[in-house]
């Protein structure tokens, strides 16, 4: 189908917006009145410069309270309107966004307001050019698309038809299925937003905190379908006004809407069938959820530190790399790899993620198919080629085949020169917690959900004690594969930066604990004053709780199981943490995130 932005999405000139939106792979833009009155090129050089680009200019946008006036306000509508009507002829544009009327309206009646669009519509139609009417979800009378069709149905001119905005409609929890019901050829436009679950109004949610298709909320997918189905045939375009895009880099935000609606536009494709339509919603390489974490990779010029600290978890070293100065530890499924070669920091970070995926190949053509970019890896003959993609964080994510029950996974052996592994009290990664910069976080949530298939979870605020830490968890439908996000409140970033973990499944938390004791590790210190909350609020034998006190345990409990776990100190820029669930427990001990991040600040 064929795609188009508005240019309020992106940062930057008007002539730097084109280009963007041009390199991002967008058929066509909306054009946003303040865009153009802001920009010297005269209208004939934009469209120029458009037609140069290979975009098209497929709205012109908006054009505020033209309906429900009176006779002598009208008058004055008419007036800019003939002006805006040649200026899209300067620009080559045939559609103008009419928005319901938030300021000027004075007459709540259906048959004025059609009988007005009806005479814009003939003046549109004079200059050849059409009118599309959108019902604002804050429109003074008309805030319902129902009602914004019921006019246009009452108009009855052929150069006025219907803009349709997922956010208007979803926001206000108003069913879309009725846009079936209008005849796809008066549905000139149609713009596409998500938005996070806000309780706000809509306004400030609208003009903020809009998002791209599969960063918010908003079923999506389902929404196109009835577009489509009702014979809409115009281009994907995505209106979205967020406080963040309009200061990132406009290259990067554009590659990042052009990544949302090809993901949007195969969720479509799941959802029905449009036999009509001769530019169906394309397909993306079909892949299932990850079954798993497979590694991670822990960079530095000098690992050593992190070496330590693993060998005091009962980490077995399995050798090193036969070509890469990198080593391996593992304990039961358990995989960490600390690599030393061309660290871009000298502290130990987490660097990469490796990915359990039953179809390697499949999963990585469908990350190239979402504009993923490729990491580059020097492969030597015998050696497993594993695909591998640069997250918006910098986290580079690798995609393996999952490893044999109780095996090893098919680059191990890569890994010579170490020691068998005996006994382990470790199952596996738990979960991994990556530090999110706040301007990639909403990148990331689709780049996760998107290219890897994973599910997002309710976003939860944490209390640190230099500001609230923003963590949203992405996971796979059975647990095995769980992945947090946090964005972390500016002071962290410029102290010594937000520290990332990597924690470890085990079914005995308590022996993990002592005997990484007794190999030296210290815990991260917690304070006597939550154990003795601790003891109050669950009513632990008190034996229990010494236990927890002196080992550096925390706990926590719902109404499905409860949770025991334990942090290590921090090295570099990263923390191992060892977790025991028990019963249907899927938290990650949110309530004690305070403690532990107030801990990691002595
Ligand atoms: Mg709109
Ligand atoms: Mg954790």
């Amino acid at each position: 189908m064929r795609t188009s932005i508005a240019t309020v999405c992106l940062s930057g000139s008007l002539r730097e917006k084109l280009h963007a939106a041009a390199a991002a792979g967008f058929d066509g833009v909306e054009l946003f009145e303040p865009d153009l009155v802001a920009a010297p090129e005269t209208p004939e050089e934009v469209a120029a410069l458009a037609r140069r680009l290979g975009l098209s200019l497929d709205l012109y946008q908006p054009f505020r309270d033209a309906e429900g006036v009176s006779e002598a306000e009208f008058c004055r509508v008419l007036r800019r309107a003939r002006l805006k009507f040649v200026l899209m002829q300067r620009l080559g544009i045939d559609t103008m966004l009419v928005c319901s009327n938030v300021a000027t309206a004075s007459v709540d009646d259906d048959e004025v307001s059609a009988a007005q669009l009806r005479r814009l519509g003939d003046l549109a139609a004079e200059h050849g050019v059409r009118i599309a009417y959108e019902a604002l979800a804050w429109g003074r009378f008309v805030d319902d698309y129902r009602r914004s069709w019921r006019i246009v149905e009452l108009a009855d001119h052929e150069a006025v038809g219907l803009c349709l905005d997922s956010f208007h409609i979803l926001s206000r929890g108003h069913d879309p299925a009725a846009i079936e019901d209008v005849p796809g050829a008066k549905i000139f436009f149609l713009q596409l937003a998500d938005a996070p679950d806000l309780s706000l109004d809509v306004l400030s949610w609208s003009r903020h905190h809009r998002l791209f298709p599969g960063e918010g909320c908003f079923d999506l997918g389902s929404f196109v379908g009835h577009v489509l189905r009702a014979g809409y045939a115009g281009p994907l375009s995505l209106e979205v006004f967020n406080d963040v895009f309009r200061q990132t880099d406009v290259d990067r935000t554009a590659r990042q809407a052009r990544r949302s609606l090809t993901w949007l536009e195969d969720v479509v494709a799941d959802e029905g069938s449009w036999p009509s339509l001769a530019d169906p919603p394309a397909r993306l390489p079909e892949i299932a959820q990850p079954v798993g974490l497979d590694f991670v990779e822990v960079r530095a010029e000098d690992t050593g530190e992190a070496d330590v600290v693993l060998g005091q978890l009962g980490f077995t070293f399995r050798g090193r790399h036969r070509s890469k100065d990198a080593r391996l530890w593992t304990e039961g499924r358990a995989r960490v790899v600390c690599n030393e070669q061309q660290p871009r920091e000298p502290e130990p970070r987490l660097a990469a993620v490796g990915f359990e995926v039953e179809d390697p190949a499949a999963s990585a053509a469908r990350a190239r198919a979402l504009h993923a970019s490729v990491v580059f890896r020097r492969t030597l003959a015998q050696e497993q080629e594993l695909p591998a993609f640069r997250a918006p964080d910098g986290t580079e994510v690798f995609l393996g085949h999952p490893a044999t029950e109780g095996g090893d996974p098919r680059w191990a052996p890569e890994f010579q020169g170490g020691h068998e592994p005996g006994a382990s009290l470790l199952t596996g990664i738990d979960h991994v917690n990556l530090a999110e910069p706040w301007q990639c976080f909403d990148e990331a949530v689709l780049f996760y959900s998107s290219v890897l298939g994973l599910t997002v979870a309710a976003a939860q605020e944490v209390p640190s004690l230099r500001g609230l830490v923003r963590s949203q968890v992405l996971r796979s439908g059975s647990g095995a594969c769980r992945l947090a996000l946090n964005v972390a409140p500016l002071a962290w970033d410029q102290a010594s930066g937000y520290p990332q973990h990597v924690a470890f499944a085990t079914d005995d938390v308590v022996t993990v604990a002592r005997r990484a004791v007794e190999r030296g590790l210290v815990p991260l210190e917690i304070p006597q004053n939550y154990y003795e909350d601790l003891h109050s609020r669950f009513d632990l034998p008190a034996a229990e709780v010494e236990t927890m006190a002196e080992l550096g345990l925390l706990h926590d409990r719902d109404a499905t199981g409860d949770f025991t776990h334990f942090y290590t100190a921090t090295v570099g820029s990263v923390f191992f943490e060892v977790v025991q669930r028990r019963g249907a427990y899927d938290g990650f001990g949110a309530p004690n995130a305070a403690v532990r991040l107030a801990a990691q600040s002595r």
